[in-house]
């Protein structure tokens, strides 16, 4: 393959992408709109991954080295690709600032963007300091700075983590389950256990899906060795008397309303589509899914592929993925766009 393949997004997915292709001795050109590499779990500051334990920094952090050391990867920081046009083999990308960039084909890693708690306004979020999202637990986590209500910094001595929040909502559009916020509850829930073992955790959901492996290591070990409690409710209003956050709902398992106070209020946010989906679809021509994500082609016989020929994607960009899958994903898009570019030479040889 003469020109480089152009990865558009330097999170797991693209990271992973851009590494599967200089393996194979291709060239990369990879494009992302903030100043640092490393999606989500960097830019948001996630402390401890799930399930392999490592913080975020360190296991990502290699992922980011390896290819900013890697001399086969131009990259390009702070930029979006403003045009792209041709066809397999010889496309034109434009980046932001004017740069003009020759590509064999194309791969969205664009991941996703965090559900913005706004948006449900009767659970406290933007209204109480102490309701605070999933991802403001993992930054206070990982800057060392502990567990601390944000109105006082207290310690807190009651925490609620409420599940689904903007995922499987249909009343806001958001009909998707967003795959790993139990699993990243449940953690939580353990690494505050352990960090203020005075501290009551309890955890308010509709179904728990700390789906395969998960269910051993997160869910009964969370409540077996951590004595994290589980509600299985419908939630009505986060509220407040002046001194605490006051949870209301209905206990759906023996039907009866309950009224529970808190210190903390954590929403496990999920992952909505990438804000941006209208414009990189539009740019790169490709077709988006129903609620918004990138539509994938088939993946029985087109793994990676999209609406468009010479354009691949992978990762978080396509729906709610884990690390790990968006890893897996972004070899499967690489190995899709090497055979695609190979293709003509391989036809000739035989
Ligand atoms: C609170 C929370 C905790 C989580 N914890 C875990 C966990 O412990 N384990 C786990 O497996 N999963 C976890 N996840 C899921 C994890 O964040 C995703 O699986 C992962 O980030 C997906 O990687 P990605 O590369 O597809 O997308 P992203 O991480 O979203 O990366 C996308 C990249 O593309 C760039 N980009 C976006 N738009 C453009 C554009 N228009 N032009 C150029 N660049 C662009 C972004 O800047 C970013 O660098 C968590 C999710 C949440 C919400
Ligand atoms: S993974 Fe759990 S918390 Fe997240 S949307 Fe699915 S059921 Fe809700």
């Amino acid at each position: 393959m003469s020109r480089p393949v152009l990865v558009l997004g330097g999170g797991p997915a693209g990271l992973s992408a851009a590494h599967a292709l200089t393996a194979a001795g291709e060239r990369v050109v990879l494009v992302d709109k903030a100043d640092r590499l490393g999606g989500a779990p960097i830019l948001s500051g996630y402390a401890k991954l799930v399930p392999s334990g490592e913080w975020a920094r360190d296991a990502i952090g290699g992922m980011v080295r390896r290819v900013e050391d890697d001399t086969l990867i131009e990259i390009h920081r702070n930029a979006r690709v403003s045009e792209f046009a041709g066809a397999p083999g010889a496309f034109l990308a434009r980046l932001s600032d004017g740069t003009a960039i020759e590509a064999a084909n194309a791969i969205l890693c664009t991941g996703f963007t965090h559900f913005d708690s706004v948006n449900k306004p009767e659970w406290g979020f933007g209204t109480y300091p102490d309701v605070v999202t999933t991802t403001q637990v993992e930054q206070m986590l990982s800057s060392g700075s502990g567990i601390r209500c944000l109105s006082d910094g207290r310690a807190p001595e009651r925490v609620a983590i409420l599940l689904c929040v903007g995922s499987r909502d249909r009343q806001i559009g958001r009909e998707w389950c967003s795959k790993i916020c139990c699993t990243v509850s449940c953690n939580i829930a353990m690494e505050i256990r352990e960090q203020l073992p005075q501290c009551n955790v309890y955890i308010y959901y509709m179904d728990i899906r700390t789906y395969g492996l998960y269910e051993d290591t997160y869910y009964w070990e969370s409540q077996e060795k951590w004595k994290v409690k589980y509600i299985k409710a419908r939630i009505a209003e986060v509220t407040s008397d002046g001194k605490r956050l006051i949870v209301k709902g209905e206990d759906t398992l023996v039907k009866r309303p309950i009224t529970i106070p808190f210190d903390m209020v954590v929403h496990a946010i999920g992952m909505d589509p990438n804000v941006d989906n209208l414009g990189i679809a539009a740019t790169f021509g490709v077709a988006l899914e129903k609620h918004g994500h990138i539509k994938k082609a088939p993946s029985y016989t087109a793994m990676g592929g999209t609406t468009r020929p010479g354009v691949f994607t992978a990762g978080a960009a396509t729906g709610p993925e884990t690390i790990d899958d968006s890893i897996a994903q972004g070899q499967a898009a690489a190995a899709a766009a090497l055979a695609l570019a190979r293709a003509p030479a391989r036809r000739a040889a035989e």
